[in-house]
């Protein structure tokens, strides 16, 4: 390969720090902008781990997947009254955002890691891209690799792309095993739950807590709850926090207000499996997502290229969001390698396979989110088609140790 990049990666989070480590472990010099101030928290966000999510750890790392993530034993299907209705082997691992993070952060160079730097405006010509930080300070890159999330500026200054609402929210949250019941923390833990109601589902897996020595330090069961709510007056008001700021996207834990959290809490009751709806009304900080997704025209133009959730978002039903934000980045990488550092010719030969991955993963997504939120019985627990990962014939994705 020839001489470095000079690159700059905006978003610090699972796509940009895997993207950040691939491209210095290559030679280039690399600098991750990040617009939090703060060490970014994830509070409670589960992610079900397949082989690109970790292949870093796997691959590069001393990191073991035990010092980071959970093992499973089953996949069951909960009925109203708590009985299993349907149950499979499963071998699924369970990891937390913070736990990913964590390790990927510890691996990645302080001095390249810039907090408080909110990409606001991108220039390119034939030679260069110029980037400026609405915190005032600017750069010119060889390579620009937008990772910036949901809400990408970098697809919106390149493509006029915003994400759109599926119609649905997930109320999210998280309790432990000293705040449940024996009883229910012993069918919650170690398996994949599926709760399907009439219009609506929850899922709950054990997630680990990961400490400063990236080691696991405990476990808890965490929910997701997909709600419909049609866009309009009640949209608005659930997606206000309760110091009366509108969010975009999420409320955060502790900051939904009061009575939603306590219909939320009745509604649990009233339509649950008891040991879903104890581990919801148990949850002290549930908050808030809207679920969206985004389809973009292209990934890359001239220097400039979209990865993760900044690329196609996609729902979250097949687990896969975190596992595609990884795999463009190794795509990524290697095809950097291949053309020598060629930026445009290889930004240009990378998206074509990077793009209809990701259209593939949005497209499942979007009929397994219609089958489970919409009419009751479109969604069969033995369907082939409702499994996690990128690409449900390979089953290879999910991680082994
Ligand atoms: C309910 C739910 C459950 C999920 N479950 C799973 C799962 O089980 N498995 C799985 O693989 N995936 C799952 N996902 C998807 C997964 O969380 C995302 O796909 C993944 O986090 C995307 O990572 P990312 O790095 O692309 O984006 P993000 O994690 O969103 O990171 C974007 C980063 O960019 C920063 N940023 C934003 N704007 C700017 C700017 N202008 N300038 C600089 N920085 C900026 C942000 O602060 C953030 O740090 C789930 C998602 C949801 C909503």
């Amino acid at each position: 390969m020839s001489g470095g990049l000079r690159v700059a990666v905006v978003g610090g989070s699972l796509a940009g720090l895997t993207m950040g480590l691939l491209l210095r472990d290559s030679g280039h010099d690399v600098h991750v902008f990040e617009r939090s101030p703060e060490l970014l928290e994830g509070l409670g966000a589960g992610i079900i781990v397949h082989e690109p999510t970790v292949r870093y750890f796997v691959e590069r790392s001393s990191i073991a997947l035990d010092d980071i993530s959970l093992t499973s034993e089953r996949l069951q299907y909960l009925a109203r009254d708590g009985s299993v209705q349907h149950e499979e082997p499963s071998d699924y691992r369970f990891t937390a955002w913070n736990s990913l993070f964590r390790g990927l952060r510890s691996l990645f160079e302080d001095d390249r890691y810039h907090r408080s730097h909110t990409l606001s405006g991108i220039d390119q010509d034939a030679d260069g891209v110029d980037l400026r930080f609405a915190e005032g300070h600017e750069g010119r890159f060889d390579l620009v690799v937008c990772a910036d999330g949901v809400n990408s500026v970098g697809r919106q200054r390149l493509f006029g792309v915003r994400a759109s609402y599926s119609g649905y929210v997930g109320w999210r949250g998280l309790a432990g095993e000293d705040e449940l019941s024996p009883e229910t923390w012993q069918e919650l833990d170690n398996c994949f739950t599926y709760g399907v109601l009439d219009d609506e589902h929850i899922v709950a897996y054990p997630i680990p807590t990961v400490g400063q020595d990236i080691n696991v330090v405990g476990r808890r069961v965490n929910f997701t709850w997909y709600r419909n709510v049609a866009v309009g007056p009640e949209y608005d008001e659930l997606l206000t926090d309760r110091t009366g700021l509108p969010r975009p996207l999420s409320v955060p834990a502790g900051l939904v207000q009061d009575r939603f959290v306590a219909a939320m809490r009745a509604d649990a009751e009233r339509l649950m499996p008891p040991q879903l709806a104890e581990l919801v009304t148990t949850a002290h900080a549930p908050f808030i997502t809207a679920i969206v997704d985004a389809d973009v025209p292209a990934l890359a133009s001239g220097r400039v290229c979209l990865i993760g959730d900044a690329a196609v978002t996609a729902r979250p039903h097949a687990a896969a969001g975190s596992a595609k934000a990884c795999a463009d980045a190794w795509s990524l990488a290697h095809a950097l390698e291949n053309s020598g550092s060629e930026v445009v010719s290889a930004l240009e030969t990378w998206q074509v396979g990077a793009l209809r991955r990701g259209r593939a993963l949005l497209h499942r997504t979007r009929d397994m989110g219609e089958r489970l939120q919409g009419a009751p019985g479109r969604w069969r627990p033995d369907d082939p088609t409702n499994r996690f990962g990128l690409d449900v014939s390979r089953q290879r994705e999910r991680a082994t140790p």
